[in-house]
């Protein structure tokens, strides 16, 4: 069959229904997805139902062009009013979307309003009054006069306000998902409109070819594929919006004025789980526990915020209350194996603006809250205060002492003197690490700034000062031309498992003139549990060059005493916390367990040092039943290195 030219309104009519059923589809996928409540978005809904309604009035309006004889002269002017208001309103809302793309705005001052209506009546009414004429022949039709050239006008005017606004840079600083995202934005909307205005001119010149439907419906897929789609925010691993869409909500939810809470479900034992489970297996227990939330909050908006933690934003007070109720109510039983398994779980509240006023604040308190409140009891809702926040200042001022004082060197270390039971004299030390700010912190204890500083990666650095102060100490001094047999040195489960620290030990005693066999390394019994096959092959190097080693905290860990028998330490150092209630009110039990534990200390063949001796009666007690060491401030504090060195003065005259 011979082919046919189609004709000119056959082409038009064919673009135009196109064009509307692509944008029929755009509207489809976007109702249908997971969107974000942000105002840039619903703008953007907007945006689309509005160039759905041109898309429609522009095909009536050319059918009733075509027919004009059939028709009413005032129908063709209403349509012309609804096509061409239409065509006239979305450059505006592109405006008022980018405006509001993610919050980076506030409001509207007065004088940005007026600029911003004017135009529009001005346009609306000349659309209204002004006279408008057709053209209609065998090749088609199309519209010119007054009323059309009004709409371009007005066009043109948002047009440069919306590549204006493109180009104002926020001066404000947001997350770096933020500013990405919000950089895409501008260059989408900037490309997408200039596809229109590509389209619109040619429109211009080849009168009769109606393509500024098919600009419409290209600018909105450009700007719904690569910008609008909400499947960008989508997290696929837990069925929720993703940490992006977290990043985005909060200026969002800042931007509007009003008072909203954070709800935050952590899992807490992810570690463990990922460790003993493994990975996969974590991720199909977050995947359901974030399924089960959604089953106990119907509707809630999911955002996977960290990597164990789902949040949601609420804007009414009772509601929180009811969500907690019901969250805290439902099932997190897992299958696993031929059992269940319940994950741990604990859930925080931030009221904001109250407790963060900046999308960075509300990060910090986030970050802070969630690595500092793991040992809650499972399930326990923790209500963000002034104490928080106080307490994540105190740490952040910690850790800008702690960064000073890294790169000045500036830190302390004491010694506590160590009383042999044998020897009836202080026969070592253990060296403690101080850190004195200047400011209006003052002295900071270890136990704050040690696990500030491993969290920080700052511990190795912390330790080699030490280390090296020890060292040069002891040479000075020649400690052991004073009844001193080591020093007992701390190391950070961190440090015990790095493979540089045999050889960064080595060289500094080296330096010194230190003898191996004078330093005593102190490991915590749960570093030396967690250490694995790094900490063993460090303890043999060591070892080999002549350190000893001591078990530290024996009593608060898991006490696993296979790994003990294995490792054998020449010195278990027994914690307070095993020794001062066997001492206290209800002495019975805890006597026991302090008893055995001596006894199978010495008969695994160790030597001991008992912790936190406070009392004579403690002390008694301890040597008599085979302690060899003790520390504790009943014999002494620990004390700068001057002072040390006068007590051993004082016990080799008496
Ligand atoms: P630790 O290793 O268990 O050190 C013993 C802690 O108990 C010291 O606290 C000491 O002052 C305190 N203490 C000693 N005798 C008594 C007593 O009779 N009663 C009471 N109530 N306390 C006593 P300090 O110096 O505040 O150190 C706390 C922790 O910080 C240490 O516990 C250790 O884990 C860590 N640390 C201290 N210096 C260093 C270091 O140089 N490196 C590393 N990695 N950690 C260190
Ligand atoms: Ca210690
Ligand atoms: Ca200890």
């Amino acid at each position: 069959m011979a082919g046919q030219w189609l004709s000119v309104t056959d082409i038009n009519f064919k673009c135009q229904i196109l064009a509307l059923g692509v944008v029929a589809i755009i509207i489809y996928d976007f109702i249908r997805s997971k969107r974000l409540p942000l105002r840039s978005t619903r703008l953007f809904g907007f945006f689309l139902a509005m160039g759905a309604f041109n898309l429609v009035t522009d095909i009536v309006t050319y059918y009733t062009l075509l027919n004009y004889k059939l028709v009413p002269p005032v129908l063709n002017r209403v349509l012309h009013i609804l096509f061409i208001g239409s065509i006239e309103l979305m450059p505006a809302i592109l405006f008022l979307y980018v405006f509001y793309l993610y919050g980076i705005r506030k409001s509207f001052r007065k004088w940005q309003v007026a600029l911003f209506v004017i135009p529009f009546i001005l346009a609306a009414v000349g659309s209204v009054i002004a006279p408008i004429y057709y053209h209609v022949d065998e090749h088609g039709a199309y519209s010119y006069g007054p009323m059309v050239y009004i709409m371009y006008a007005s066009i043109a005017v948002y047009i440069v306000c919306v590549y204006a606004l493109l180009l104002c840079k926020s001066k404000k600083h947001y997350h770096s998902d933020v500013i990405a995202d919000y950089r895409k934005g501008r260059i989408t909307v900037a490309v997408g409109l200039g596809i229109w205005i590509a389209v619109a001119l040619i429109q211009f010149i080849t009168k009769y070819i109606l393509i500024s439907s098919m600009g419409i419906s290209l600018m909105l897929l450009y700007i719904y594929l690569s910008f609008e789609n909400p499947k960008r925010y989508a997290d696929e691993e837990t069925d929720t919006l993703n940490r992006r869409a977290f990043h985005i909500m909060i200026p969002e939810m800042l931007a509007r004025s009003g008072k909203f809470w954070l709800l935050n479900f952590t899992i807490d034992d992810n570690e463990q789980i990922s460790k003993s489970m493994g990975y996969d297996q974590m991720k199909v227990i977050l995947r359901t526990v974030a399924e089960r939330l959604k089953t106990a909050v119907p509707g809630a908006r999911f955002y996977h915020s960290r990597s164990n933690t789902l949040s949601m934003f609420v804007t009414d007070r009772e509601e929180v209350d009811a969500l907690l109720k019901r969250a805290g109510s439902a099932n997190f039983d897992i299958e696993y194996g031929a059992g269940a398994f319940t994950p741990q779980y604990h859930i925080t509240v931030m009221e904001c603006p109250k407790y963060g006023e900046t999308p960075d604040e509300i990060y910090d308190t986030l970050d802070y809250t969630l690595t500092h409140h793991h040992h809650h009891e499972n399930g326990k809702v923790f209500w963000i205060d002034e104490n928080t926040i106080k307490d994540k200042n105190y740490r952040k001022q910690v850790l800008a002492v702690l960064t000073k004082s890294v790169n000045d060197r500036a830190f302390n270390v004491v010694y506590q003197p160590i009383y042999s039971t044998a020897e009836k004299r202080f026969a070592s030390a253990e060296a403690l690490v101080r850190l004195q700010d200047c400011g209006k912190l003052g002295f900071i204890s270890p136990e704050i700034f040690i696990p500030i500083a491993e969290q920080q990666g700052m511990i190795a650095e912390i330790g080699s000062i030490v280390f090296e102060k020890v060292c040069s100490f002891a040479a000075e001094n020649r400690l052991w031309e004073k009844g001193i047999r080591y020093i007992e040195v701390n190391l950070s489960g961190m440090q015990s498992v790095d493979p540089s620290l045999p050889a960064q030990l080595s060289s500094v005693m080296q330096k010194y003139g230190i003898d191996p066999k004078f330093i005593n390394l102190e490991i915590t019994e749960t570093a030396s549990i967690d250490g694995g096959e790094l900490l063993d092959m460090n303890m043999k190097r060591l070892r080999s060059l002549g350190c000893h080693f001591s078990m530290d905290d024996f009593g608060t860990g898991y006490s696993n005493l296979a790994q003990m028998a294995k490792v054998r330490f020449e010195l278990v150092k027994l914690d307070k916390s095993l020794i001062w209630p066997a001492f206290g009110e209800n002495p019975e039990e805890p006597m026991v367990i302090l008893n055995s534990c001596i006894a199978m200390i010495l008969q695994l063949g160790s030597h001991i040092v008992a912790e936190g001796v406070e009392t004579k009666e403690q002390a008694q007690f301890l040597a008599e039943h085979g302690v060899h060491y003790l520390q504790g401030y009943f014999y002494s504090k620990p004390v700068p290195g001057e002072v040390f060195l006068e007590k051993l003065s004082a016990q080799i005259s008496c």
